[in-house]
């Protein structure tokens, strides 16, 4: 029997000598761009860097709009507002994402609704969304989490049922495709995060995608200080760049500008992306087929309907009844050690997150006794969702995928060894 890791034997994979590959991935063409940027002087506000990247990622993700703004939490504060969604509406949100999706719903003065989530896919239970419905229900946002697409076909035939927005939260899915529809593409708006640990990166940066000239023309103001675009200046796949007045707002907001440095790595970075995105596919599919043949775990669903693939990190399910009752705690930390690499559980739930927590600001959210009890997230059963979150979750970086079909080959062996050697960590 091998000795673990953990118990002081020879890891299954040594970093020393063979790490990872690297994220962010950036190159010469990084270099010359912010050198570029630099010496012109024109360092933000409507540079032509950021009107080229956005009207590069309208097309990317389909979309007739696409506006950048400054991280992908605001992205979803800005769609909300856009929509006229505030006081006394509902939003309904998943029970496992990052505390954003729900807390820039509170940021509007709305009420998040937190709903549960599939067992196979960890995304928003379209039966939960329709019995959370209420005459107050304005919007729904899904959320594609990690390698999984939430069910857009069920998801929008509700929305168009109960005339509801769909605020599409593509933090995880830059690329991602439904039935030949790219994520951010679906619904009403696409919102797109930029953060160092997401698959597009400027250090931090958000996108915002639709269809609606309205809606764009909205959301363009609304990060610039609610200044509205001149005439017919705003940025789409089919339009030009434009010139921005100063003729007064049109709607009050605050500056939500990024930077012409973040929108230079953006352009950049979104060359590589469709190479980066297609390799991950065909190793994350790889690894889902070992993993179907390994004791003890279970890979999330690939749902038929995702015509591209777009993995975040690579999640998948662990049965602690088939692993002699190891808790998975124990699980994740031999596997870590065998892998030198960050073994994590997915986002804690919503309804008991250390990340979400509104009553901790009475002053900005105590807006009466009714709505204090309303965003009490406690108050939110999600039974599926703890029980993924303490029983269930395995999640890796998506760097794991960066690589080789070996490296999942000995993913899946550090699995086995665990598996067989499971005794030893009680
Ligand atoms: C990262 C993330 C966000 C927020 O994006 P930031 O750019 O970090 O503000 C929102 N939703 C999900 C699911 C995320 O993973």
């Amino acid at each position: 029997m091998e000795k673990l890791a953990i118990k002081g034997g020879k890891p299954c994979r040594d970093t020393n000598s063979n790490p990872w590959p690297k994220w962010p991935v950036w190159g010469k063409e990084e270099e010359v761009a912010l050198i570029e940027v630099l010496n012109s002087g024109v360092w933000s506000y409507n540079g032509p860097k950021e009107m080229e990247f956005n009207q590069l990622f309208a097309e990317f993700t389909g979309t007739k709009f696409s506006i950048c703004t400054v991280n992908g939490t605001i992205t979803m504060q800005l769609a909300l507002e856009a929509l006229g969604i505030g006081v006394g509406d509902e939003v309904i949100v998943p029970g496992i994402t990052w505390q954003a999706t729900a807390a820039t719903v509170i940021d509007v003065n709305a009420t998040p609704i937190l709903v549960d989530v599939l067992e196979d896919t960890w995304c928003i239970d379209p039966v939960a969304i329709e019995k959370a419905i209420t005459p107050k229900t304005k919007a729904i946002i899904p959320v594609h989490l990690y390698g999984a697409f939430a069910d857009m076909d069920a998801i929008m035939e509700i929305a168009k049922k109960h005339n509801l927005y769909v605020i599409e939260d593509c933090a995880h899915k830059h690329g991602g495709e439904w039935k030949g529809k790219k994520a951010g593409s679906i619904g009403d708006v696409g919102s797109f995060s930029f953060q160092l640990s997401k698959h597009l990166t400027a250090g931090e940066g958000g996108s915002m995608t639709t269809d609606d000239a309205d809606l764009a023309e909205k959301l363009d103001a609304l990060r610039n200080v609610g200044r509205r675009p001149e005439g017919d200046s705003l940025i789409g796949a089919d339009k030009g760049i434009g010139d921005y007045g100063d003729d007064g707002n049109f709607i009050q907001s605050g500056n939500f500008r990024i930077t012409e440095f973040q929108a230079a790595m953006l352009i950049e970075g979104l060359k590589r992306l469709p190479e980066q995105n297609a390799n991950r596919d065909a190793n994350g599919a790889y690894l889902n087929t070992l993993l179907k043949e390994l004791p003890g775990v279970t890979p999330l669903k690939r749902d038929d309907r995702e015509t591209k693939k777009a993995y975040f990190n690579f999640a998948f399910r662990y049965d602690q009844s088939k692993f002699n009752n190891l808790p998975i705690d124990k699980f994740r930390a031999a596997l870590e050690a065998e892998l030198g690499i960050i073994v994590d559980a997915c986002y804690e739930p919503l309804n008991n997150c250390s990340l979400y927590v509104p009553h901790t600001k009475p002053a900005r959210h105590k807006l009466n006794e009714s709505y204090w009890a309303a965003i009490d997230p406690k108050r939110f059963s999600l039974p599926v969702s703890e029980r993924i979150f303490e029983k269930e979750s395995v999640c890796l970086h998506h760097k794991i995928l960066m690589g080789t079909k070996a490296d999942m080959d000995l993913i899946a062996r550090a699995i086995q060894k665990v598996y067989d050697n499971a005794e030893s960590l009680f």
